[in-house]
């Protein structure tokens, strides 16, 4: 151990440290995103990460919760104990070839990252390096928990962890997300949501030559698309929801015996959320009623909105000014504008801001499984620019950036904020006492407790016939060199 240095020089070395590592920060960066796994089959992804913190000293509890892909890297001990958690999954048909500035799949329908979760597990991984670097060398005490969390994009592990008891010990909670520009929003940031599948059962038969020998389950999703649809006139602004059907049957002359549609229900709260969820069951009731089927509900789960702490808010945002936003070049900046006005949003190119808090911010309609975590303990959502502002996730745009220098610098960057913030918690123990007493004010009114029933196991192989199917094609595409952090 090296003597005990000042909080601030602790953050200098810290800083000193990422920079000499930006290249391993990019090669971690490009490597998750060239996996592109899709949610609870990022097996790749989560090895790599894993890999690289056991390799820097951290303990790795692997298949949390049941996950394969979930992990819980820790390093230290007593207090504080200090979270950091991210998603790294990619979407399906979202497959972008990096700064191309029109839809370029790299392998046509597949998965890909069109948001930046590859940016996400990086600065995850490069701020836990680092910070157990300087605890180690400068006596920095505490406990640094790293979470893996699989499948964000399907609101998927974190509910599950929490519910598990992951986060029972934890003093606070820092989650960075990639975006357009540094920020670090307070007060209730997204929406709650459920996910469930209603399935249809029903009896097949001839369809052309003797259809009322049949009871068509196809017909039962689409009733109850009807439903919804007439619902739609009554719900209130908080509330939407979306679908794809997941199951129509095979052919049309055999009336479909089972038929599946999977749907998101977003609403402000998490009592809203299950009102909801409750009014689409009966809408499938009656779809069921009126074909002579049968219903069955296959939940998948179900979040509270992320909200962020106003303590830890202000602490972030004091790292983001000193730090400063990454110094783009004119070639980067050309990119961007040509991007966004290909995109058609307003082609500003990149930003140098910190988007500042004068108040609360305005809840979104965006859901992260995080949510359960932000009320269980005191958490920030630490937002970093490795993306071109304006331009809307899961838009093939908004995968162009995600493996290039901006990607990069907006990477590096989000790691030494996470770290410095970690840093500042770990070594004024004033922070963690004010954020505890900020999160008490904050959430005295709503108690919370997990919308999962105790017996819920997660939905591990939603996701397993799509990627065995795509990652063949995908692996050739997989970088040869692996990122080291000595
Ligand atoms: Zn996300």
């Amino acid at each position: 151990m090296d003597e005990a240095l000042t909080p601030a020089a602790i953050k200098s070395d810290v800083e000193r440290y990422l920079d000499e590592h930006a290249r391993a920060i990019a090669l971690l960066n490009d490597s998750i995103f060239y996996f592109g796994e899709l949610g609870m089959q990022e097996f790749e992804t989560a090895g790599l990460m894993t890999q690289l913190l056991e390799e820097a000293g951290f303990v790795v509890e692997r298949g949390l919760s049941g996950f394969p892909t979930g992990f819980c890297a820790t390093y230290g001990s007593g207090a504080p104990v200090l979270a950091i958690h991210t998603e790294y999954d990619a979407n399906p048909d979202n497959s972008q070839q990096p700064w191309a500035v029109e839809a370029t799949p790299i392998v046509m329908g597949a998965p890909g990252h069109c948001e930046g979760h590859n940016c996400n597990g990086a600065v995850l991984v490069a701020a836990a390096i680092a910070t157990r670097r300087a605890m180690g060398r400068h006596g920095v005490k505490g406990t640094l928990k790293v979470f893996g969390a699989p499948a964000e994009e399907q609101l998927v592990s974190r509910p599950y962890f929490v519910r598990d008891g992951h986060f029972d010990d934890v003093d606070l909670a820092i989650t960075p997300h990639v975006g357009g520009e540094f920020h670090v929003g307070y007060g209730v940031l997204q929406s709650a949501l459920v996910s469930a599948t209603f399935h249809f059962h029903g009896e097949t038969a001839h369809a052309g030559v003797a259809p009322w020998k049949g009871r068509d389950a196809l017909d039962a999703v689409v009733l109850m698309d009807l439903g919804i649809a007439q619902y739609r006139e009554h719900m209130t602004p908080e509330m939407n929801c979306q679908r794809v059907i997941t199951d129509g049957g095979h052919q049309p002359n055999v009336t479909p015996r089972h038929a599946a549609v999977w749907w998101y229900f977003r609403n402000s709260t998490a009592e809203g959320v299950s009102a909801l969820f409750e009014q689409a069951k009966k809408i499938a009731q009656g779809a069921a009623l009126m074909t002579n089927t049968t219903l069955e509900v296959e939940l998948h789960s179900a979040v509270w909105p992320v909200r962020g702490n106003e303590t830890l808010a202000g602490l972030i945002e004091l790292e983001y000014s000193r730090i400063g936003a990454p110094l783009w070049s004119a070639d980067e900046n050309a990119f961007a504008m040509d991007l966004q006005k290909r995109a058609g949003v307003r082609d500003e190119g990149l930003r140098r801001s910190v988007k500042r808090n004068l108040g609360p911010s305005a809840q979104m309609r965006s859901a992260n499984d995080a949510g359960d975590v932000s009320w269980k303990t005191p958490m920030a959502k630490l937002v970093f620019p490795s993306n071109v502002p304006n331009i809307s996730f899961h838009h093939w745009a908004a995968g162009a950036a995600l493996a290039t220098s901006i990607a990069h610098k907006g990477a590096l960057a989000g790691a030494k904020v996470l770290a410095c913030s970690l840093i500042e918690c770990f070594t004024n123990p004033a922070v963690v006492e004010q954020a505890r007493q900020s999160f008490a004010r904050e959430t005295q009114d709503t108690p919370y407790y997990s919308l999962l029933p105790a017996d819920q196991k997660p939905p591990v192989h939603l996701n397993e016939k799509a990627m065995s199917a795509w990652r063949p094609a995908m692996k050739a595409h997989y970088l040869r060199e692996r990122p080291r952090f000595s």
